[in-house]
């Protein structure tokens, strides 16, 4: 992050603006709302500018600028013709710390100021970082559709019921979620809709049964991550990372996707790195119960899909004997996320009719799969955790049957930005995975549909990484 995002509060304060021209009326404009005391210093002067002085608006000095102008001032717009000068001016206020910002120069100001959307009080800012202009106003008219035009009116409306909320709600937990009831339900809904005592009757209702409620209990949310590309989530996985108190993750699950969660939700990473001992189940079930029964609002964050080689199932068995409440929100599962990625359709009329998710590690208690089946013409197979025993696997599929020249892919970190997928056959394909040096997470796709890939192929991770607006 190049720049620390802050909205200042400049009424009364003295704003120094040199120049006078077209560019540095637009400023004024917004300074002048936002109840600045404005200083306009400059040789040549908009005629619209000498009105508003005239109108005691602003003060303004036709002349040209002398360092004694800077005496007093919160900031600095420099606004001239001349870029030499403004750097000039520039480093003279950055040498006495008031901010400055230099109108289209970047490097030679201390701070830039952000497209914005106005609804009073709610002040929506965007920034680029100063690195495209277009993009930030872009995006803010994709948000400018987004936000009701009321939304300001349902801040204020907002403001004003925190007063009687905070008699009545002693916690701030129980207050949270009283505001999020209404902002999220009918009756920030009827507000919206300019209904304002069909909202003002909504509301109190719910803070009477509210407070007269017994302390909320404890849930569990059971979200699938998906497999990396953060876009990948469910609305439902989106809510629920909005919504939680605490959230308890995997390793496998993206960064891209934590960055998606509430700000001030505690984040507990409970998974296993490579020479590094994770929690164990039983402490990982603890953990959720403890949480739960504090109250609060807990999601128990997996990749891919919680329930396929997630665990999710012996979790749960914890908290129904807990009698902690809980739901499943499901995710897309590697095999579905990487298989779309690589272009590798799963079944197909003429090349599979089947397909089998199998867990590639070494089973407990010398429980085997079907291999003859998994080998089977007509059938795809794959495995998840299985490139740390590559060879096993594909020993057991030669020798039950599977021939040689059957296709076989492996797909690393698949649907991120860093996805590599190599196809190969099952006699060839450990030396290819060999040379390409592939490292986990990793799936081990058999079958015909695998020579698919060559013309079904679309997502290119390099090209992606540059032109997605959300990585
Ligand atoms: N619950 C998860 C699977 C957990 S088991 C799901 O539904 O996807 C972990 C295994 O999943 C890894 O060893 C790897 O085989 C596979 N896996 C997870 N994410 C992956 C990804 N982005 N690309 C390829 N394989 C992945």
């Amino acid at each position: 992050m190049n720049y620390f995002p802050v909205f200042f509060n400049l009424a009364g304060q003295k704003v120094l603006i040199v120049g006078g021209g077209e560019v540095a009326l637009r400023k004024i404009s917004l300074l002048e709302r936002a109840g600045a005391a404005i200083t306009v210093v400059a040789p040549d002067i908009e005629p619209e500018l000498l009105e508003r002085a005239a109108a005691g608006r602003l003060k303004v000095a036709v002349r040209e600028f002398v360092p004694e102008d800077l005496d007093g001032a919160r900031l600095v717009i420099v606004a001239t013709s001349r870029p030499a000068v403004n750097r000039w001016i520039a480093n003279l206020a950055d040498s006495r710390n008031i901010p400055v910002n230099v109108v289209d120069d970047r490097e030679a100001s201390r701070f830039i100021v952000p497209a914005i959307i106005d609804r009073d009080p709610v002040l929506v800012a965007i920034s680029s970082g100063g690195t495209s202009p277009v993009l930030a106003r872009r995006l803010r008219e994709r948000l400018e559709a987004l936000i009701p035009a009321r939304i300001g009116e349902l801040a204020s409306w907002l403001r004003a019921l925190r007063k009687s909320t905070r008699q009545k709600l002693r916690d701030s937990g129980g207050r949270r979620r009283f505001f999020e009831a209404v902002v999220d339900g009918p009756a920030a809904r009827r507000f919206i809709e300019g209904d304002v005592q069909g909202a003002e009757r909504t509301a109190q209702q719910l803070l009477a049964a509210m407070s007269t409620a017994p302390r909320a209990a404890g849930e569990v949310w059971l979200v699938g991550a998906g497999p990396g590309d953060p876009e990948l989530l469910t609305l439902k996985a989106l809510r629920a990372l909005h919504d939680a108190d605490v959230i308890l993750y995997d390793r496998l699950v993206s960064p891209a996707v934590l960055d998606l969660s509430r700000r001030d939700a505690a984040r507990i990473c409970v998974g296993k790195a490579a020479g590094n001992i994770g929690s164990t189940q039983e402490q990982i079930n603890a953990l959720l119960i403890e949480h739960a029964r504090q109250g609060k609002r807990v999601v128990r964050l997996k990749g891919g899909d919680p329930f396929v080689f997630g665990r999710g199932g012996e979790e749960l068995q914890a908290l129904a004997a807990a009698r902690i409440n809980f739901s499943v929100v499901p995710g897309i599962t590697a095999a579905l996320g990487a298989a779309a990625y690589a272009g590798i359709p799963l079944t197909h009329r003429d090349y599979a009719q089947s397909v089998t998710f199998v867990a590639g590690h070494a089973q407990s208690g010398g429980r085997e799969p079907d291999w003859r089946a998994l080998g089977a013409a007509g059938a795809t197979a794959v495995f998840y955790m299985g490139l740390a025993r590559l060879d096993p696997i594909v020993g057991k599929l030669l020798e039950h049957g599977a021939p040689g020249t059957r296709p076989a892919a492996i797909i690393a970190q698949g649907t991120t930005l860093k996805q590599r997928v190599i196809t190969a056959t099952v006699a060839t394909i450990r030396e290819a995975a060999a040379r390409a040096k592939v490292e986990s997470p990793a799936l081990l796709i058999v079958g015909d549909v695998v020579a698919l890939q060559s013309t079904l192929a679309w997502f290119d991770s390099a090209a992606a990484g540059g032109l997605s607006l959300t990585a």
